[in-house]
């Protein structure tokens, strides 16, 4: 059986057509931007042909794209240089626990300079209360970082309820839509969002650059200086074979999303349905119906998540347990931990992350192998399973299942 790939969250592979549009920039239109003859100029031309391609994904104006070397740089531009920015006037953070490391990181670190920062809580479906945002908004606010849809659950956030609220307040809000960015449709404008941060490799473009959505007089400071590229706020020779792959990537999701993608709405049901139906003890992790097209995430009461990602990978499956950082990073996933998990369930889960490439064929295989491979690896950790403890009573939710 051909390798199937199910850890589209995790990055996507460059699509042929970015890689086409990519080669002449690493052959011979190596040109620096920055220059003024021909070869430069033209460089020149390609990027600002990339950022309206980009902008045009998320309904925003060119001037407005600051480009990074992916996600997690944008979050951390738009956290510490809006933080920097504004620390004399409040230092006051709002968040969720169930964000991206590349947001909490850079909001621990404030928290350590300083900062005070509201983790907010979310529901048993990962869901943030946006009622509670506004509640948690003091005089000394000066950020509010919400994530559009997250990595390891799926679950969509009310993200245009957030950014009316905020508006309302004015209040500066950052949305990290790298996950929802090629997969759902974004708007700046829908979202009401001052920045907004995507990554090229989770939407067929290569890895190492994104950008910051920087809506137009929204004050932050560079976090790399140098030679006054991208306005001042981002220092560096652009990598310009990746801004113009990104670009193409760009454009190739916007054709992707005139359609709602059914194609992975069905697979992914599919499989959450399967799943459900042939394995007992088995939870949905994240909202059944606001999550992302092709994500699909489970918690299997008594599995050990990294002897069945093993298991799969022998079986030619990659998969991932939660996130694709945790592999570097053991432990139970924060996010399932913040919807309320046991360690123990928290460490039980299946993220099968849907692509264009997937099809029904290799759901069909999924859906068959997957059942003994549960049931093997209860079978070895019932034999050590302290008597009469039940791993499923563990779930916190309603999705409980007989
Ligand atoms: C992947 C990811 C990031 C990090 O993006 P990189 O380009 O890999 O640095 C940030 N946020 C979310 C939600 C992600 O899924």
């Amino acid at each position: 059986m051909k390798e199937i790939y199910f850890d589209h969250s995790a990055t996507t592979p460059v699509d042929p057509s970015v890689f086409e549009t990519m080669l002449p920039y690493l052959r011979d239109r190596y040109g620096n931007p920055s220059s003024s003859y021909r070869l430069g100029k033209e460089a020149r031309q390609a990027m600002e042909n990339a950022r309206e391609q980009v902008a045009a994904l998320i309904g925003a104006s060119p001037d407005e794209i600051i480009f990074t070397s992916g996600g997690t740089e944008a979050n951390n531009l738009a956290i510490l240089g809006t933080a920097y920015r504004h620390w004399g006037k409040g230092r006051h953070i709002i968040t969720s626990a169930i964000e991206h490391r590349a947001v909490l990181e850079p909001c621990k670190f404030l928290k350590s300079q300083g900062f005070d920062v509201t983790f907010l809580p979310v529901d048993e479906s990962g869901m943030v209360d946006s009622g509670e945002v506004g509640r948690a908004i003091r005089p000394d606010t000066i950020l509010v970082s919400i994530m559009h849809a997250n990595n390891e659950i799926g679950t969509i956030q009310p993200v245009e309820e957030i950014g009316k609220i905020l508006r309302e307040r004015g209040i500066v809000f950052h949305c990290d839509a790298v996950q929802a960015a090629g997969r759902i449709p974004v708007d700046v404008e829908k979202l009401g969002c001052d920045m907004l941060s995507i990554s090229a490799h989770k939407l067929y473009g290569p890895k190492g650059v994104g950008c910051l959505y920087l809506r137009k007089g929204t004050e932050i400071v560079p976090l790399i200086t140098g030679g006054g590229q991208e306005k001042d706020l981002r220092g560096g020779t652009e990598n310009l074979p990746g801004i113009v792959g990104f670009g193409r990537a760009a454009e190739l999701a916007r054709q992707f999303l005139d359609r709602i993608p059914w194609e992975l709405v069905l697979l992914r049901d599919r499989i959450i349905d399967g799943i459900s139906e042939r394995i007992p003890n088995s939870f949905l992790n994240g909202h059944r119906f606001r999550r992302l097209p092709g994500h699909a995430s489970f918690s299997f009461a008594g599995v050990d998540g990294q002897a069945l990602i093993s298991m799969l990978d022998e079986k030619g499956i990659s998969a991932s347990s939660g996130s694709a950082c945790h592999s570097d990073s053991p432990g139970p996933s924060h996010v399932l931990k913040a919807m309320g998990y046991s360690d123990q369930l928290a460490q039980s889960t299946l993220r099968v992350t849907l692509g264009r490439d997937n099809d029904d064929r290799q759901v069909d295989y999924l859906l068959t192998i997957l059942p003994d491979i549960i049931e093997a690896l209860r079978d070895i950790s019932m034999a050590f399973a302290p008597e009469g403890e039940c791993p499923c009573e563990d779930h916190p939710s309603r999705y409980h299942q007989e």
